[in-house]
C-alpha cells in the first residue's frame, strides 16, 4: 500500500514512474548479473521475446507440451507454428533427447526451429545443462518460461537466466503478484532498451509521435509495480512457505505407497509453487479429486499437454507419452502460500480416509 500510495502521492498513475524502475532494480538484485523489463503480463513477455529472436510468419518455434497454453500462443500470434515436444520422467519438462530427435528431423525437412522454449513447470528447473547443450550445438536460442519458478535455482543459479530470453509472470496465482504482470529477462542493456521500446508502441526519437516499427501497448503500469516492490519484499517467505508445504504433504503421505512426489534432482532447487502427486490411475487421481471436492477443497489435473489440445490438433509433435501419463494420473494439491496447518491437515486426512478404498 505504501509503493501504491506514493504513485499516487507522486501523480505517476501511468506506465511510467519511479516504482516500475526500482521493481526492475529489484528483481535484477534477486536474479543477479541480468536485465529486466516489468511488463503487462508473462505472455507479453514471451511475445517480445519471440519478436527479439526473429521469429516471422511461417517459422517453427519449438515448446515444451506439457505447459499452460500462454508459452505456446504467442507463437501462433506471429503467424509461426509451434512444435510440441514432450517430457522426461525427471523433472516433468523438455525431455532433451527427444528435443535432439525433433531438431534433426526438422532440419532434414529442410526447416531449423527457429527458437526453443523450455518451460519449469510447477517451479521444478528443467533439464536446462542437457537442453543448452543441446541448443547451443544446433545454433538455436532458448526462450525460458520461468513464469512459475521465480526463485527457482539449478546449481545455485536462478531460473530465467539461463537462456538467452527469460520470462517471469506475477499473475494472481502465481508466487508473487502483481494482480497482473510479468518481466523479460535479458542480459543486455540494448535488449532491455529494445524491449522497452517495443512494450511502448515503438516510439522513435522525435518530438511527435513517429514510428518505424511495429509497437505493442505491454508496459506495467507504475501503480501495478507498487505491488511489485511489495512482494519482493516477501518472494523468499513465500518460497519457504510453498517448500514447507510440500514437505508436509509428503511427510504425512509418503506411507501410502500408491502416491508419488515430484523430488528434486541433486542440482536443483524447486519454489515449489505448487505441490502435485501422481496416483496410480485417471480412476483413482479422480476418486482422490472428488473426495477433497466433497469436503469444498478444491484440486486440479496437472496442465494438459498442448499436443492434447483441440487448438494444437494440427501441429508437429514428438512425443512419448509421459506428459499425457502425467496429465491422466497427477493432480495438483492445494499449494497458496497461506493455507494454515489445519487446512493442510484437512487434505492429508481426506486423502488418507480413502486408503482402504485405494
Ligand atoms: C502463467 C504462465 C504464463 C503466462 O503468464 P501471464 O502473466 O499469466 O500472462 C506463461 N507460462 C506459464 C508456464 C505460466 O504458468
Amino acid at each position: 500500500m505504501k509503493y501504491i500510495r506514493e504513485a499516487f502521492d507522486s501523480n505517476w498513475i501511468a506506465p511510467v514512474g519511479l516504482n516500475i524502475s526500482e521493481f526492475e532494480n529489484e528483481l535484477e538484485a534477486y536474479l543477479q548479473g541480468v536485465k529486466g523489463v516489468a511488463l503487462s503480463s508473462g505472455t507479453a513477455a514471451i511475445h517480445l521475446a519471440l519478436i527479439q529472436l526473429g521469429v516471422k510468419h511461417g517459422d517453427s518455434v519449438i515448446c515444451q507440451s506439457n505447459t499452460h497454453n500462454a508459452s505456446a500462443n504467442p507463437i501462433t500470434y506471429l503467424g509461426a507454428n509451434p512444435i510440441f515436444i514432450d517430457s522426461e520422467p525427471n523433472t516433468w519438462n523438455l525431455d532433451p533427447e527427444l528435443l535432439e530427435q525433433a531438431i534433426k528431423a526438422e532440419i532434414i525437412k529442410g526447416k531449423k526451429p527457429k527458437a526453443i522454449i523450455v518451460v519449469h513447470l510447477y517451479g521444478m528447473p528443467a533439464l536446462l545443462s542437457e537442453i543448452l547443450t543441446i541448443a547451443q550445438r544446433y545454433e538455436i536460442p532458448v526462450l525460458e518460461d520461468a513464469a512459475e519458478a521465480l526463485g527457482s535455482q539449478i546449481n545455485g543459479k536462478m531460473c530465467g537466466t539461463f537462456g538467452n530470453f527469460g520470462v517471469l509472470s506475477f499473475n494472481g496465482n502465481k508466487i508473487i503478484t502483481t494482480s497482473g504482470g510479468g518481466a523479460l529477462v535479458c542480459h543486455s542493456e540494448q535488449d532491455k532498451q529494445k524491449t522497452v521500446f517495443l512494450s511502448t508502441q515503438a516510439r522513435d526519437h522525435a518530438p511527435h509521435y513517429q514510428h518505424t516499427e511495429i509497437g505493442y501497448n505491454y508496459r506495467m503500469s507504475n501503480v501495478v509495480a507498487g505491488i511489485g516492490r511489495g512482494q519482493m519484499e516477501v518472494l523468499s517467505d513465500r518460497i519457504l512457505q510453498r517448500r514447507a508445504h510440500f514437505n508436509y504433504y509428503k511427510e504425512y503421505l509418503a506411507d501410502l505407497p500408491y502416491l508419488s512426489f515430484l523430488d528434486e534432482p541433486k542440482t536443483h532447487y524447486s519454489n515449489r509453487w505448487l505441490t502435485t502427486i501422481l496416483t496410480p490411475s485417471f480412476e483413482m487421481r479422480e476418486q482422490i479429486r472428488l473426495a477433497l471436492e466433497a469436503q469444498n477443497i478444491e484440486s486440479r489435473p496437472l496442465w494438459k499437454p498442448m499436443h492434447l489440445q483441440p487448438v494444437f490438433a494440427n501441429n508437429i509433435a514428438y512425443t512419448n507419452g509421459v506428459s499425457e501419463d502425467l496429465f491422466n494420473r497427477g493432480l495438483c494439491l492445494p499449494s497458496g502460500s497461506n493455507l494454515n496447518k489445519s487446512q493442510l491437515d484437512s487434505v492429508v486426512e481426506t486423502i488418507r480416509g480413502l486408503r482402504n478404498e485405494i
